[in-house]
């Protein structure tokens, strides 16, 4: 018997969502369709600096005009603040965790050159037997890494594995503001929400394997996950930090329809030949596995043909 399936999108409201989030909405959208399953969105705005109301509404609006619905109510982090200090609290009862003092700068410092990981500069570990207390300073809360390999088998990846201590260390679930970090929001949530395919940009691939522990220390379930890989410039920088252009609003504004977008968003998922068309005309045809595993260059004749200059 097959489970239900229960996909999401979680974008962060710190701006217009760009073609990337669109390229990961739209896949997860059809990855949802395809097997009759719910899609559900999530808004990921535990940054109160970066997050703003008027993105939040320019999500809705965008995936929208796409033809990208979603299924119930939408999740706000910002709202959820108890159920994650619940977690936390579940955690610190079990030893899981401990209280950091460190600053950035001291962690930075801390890690000699070869160490810095993936992530930035990997925590060595330095309040593990308990913070210094440092006046006026509140502390973080970190996970405490078991030794070990994590390994997953990805559904476009294929396997991949990380030693989560030497490539990481000890990671923030609670920031110093009283926050919930992504790492702890985004598992509690997916699993509230019974969140049975995890799809998203392959940036969070290496971040998995810490997802894997804290669902595993709260005796969660783990979702199968599927991390596309990134759309880029012709200079291999992620294609997120380009002009308002290449967002679905700019493209709106310039007079892009939803089909040329969706088309184009679909050929460079490898999921067709670029003739526009709506999302619901390509759930028939859409199989995981034909989604590109490789990363995919996007030509500025390709845009320039989308915006019709
Ligand atoms: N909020 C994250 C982002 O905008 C995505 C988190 C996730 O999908 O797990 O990139
Ligand atoms: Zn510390």
């Amino acid at each position: 018997m097959s489970r239900l399936v229960v996909g999401r999108f979680a974008p962060s409201p710190t701006g217009r969502l760009h073609l990337g989030n669109l390229r990961s909405a739209l896949v997860g959208w059809l990855d949802a369709r395809a097997a009759n399953g719910t899609f559900l969105l999530r808004i990921e705005d535990l940054d109160p600096d970066r997050s703003k109301p008027e993105h939040v509404d320019g999500i809705f609006e965008d995936l929208e005009f796409l033809g990208l619905g979603w299924d119930g109510e939408v999740l706000h982090q910002s709202r959820r603040a108890e159920v994650y200090r619940a977690a936390l609290e579940r955690l610190r009862a079990a030893g899981r965790v401990y209280e950091c003092t460190c600053s950035r700068a001291e962690v930075a410092r801390a890690a000699s050159a070869p160490h810095v990981g993936e992530d930035g500069p990997l925590y060595p570990g330095t309040c593990r037997g308990g913070a210094t207390p440092k006046p006026g300073r509140t502390p973080s809360l970190r996970f405490l890494v078991p030794p070990g390999v994590v390994s997953f088998v990805d559904q476009l990846h294929g396997a991949y594995s990380q030693d989560v201590e030497h490539a990481v260390g000890d990671f923030v679930v609670q920031r110093t503001d009283g926050v919930a970090s992504y790492q702890l929001a985004v598992v509690v949530d997916d699993a509230a929400s019974g969140v049975t395919q995890v799809l998203r940009g392959d940036d969070l691939l290496s971040s998995t394997p810490r997802q894997l522990m804290l669902l595993e220390a709260l005796g969660l379930p783990a979702p199968t996950y599927a991390h596309v890989p990134l759309l880029l410039q012709p200079d291999g920088k992620r294609l997120a930090k380009r002009d308002g252009a290449l967002t679905a609003r700019g493209l709106r504004d310039r007079g892009v329809t939803a089909e040329a977008i969706i088309g184009q968003l679909a050929k460079w998922s490898g999921l067709g030949d670029g003739t526009p068309c709506k999302a619901s005309e390509l759930v028939a045809g859409f199989s995981l596995s034909k989604v590109r595993r490789e990363p995919t260059v996007v030509h500025d004749a390709e845009l320039d043909a989308l915006v019709g200059r």
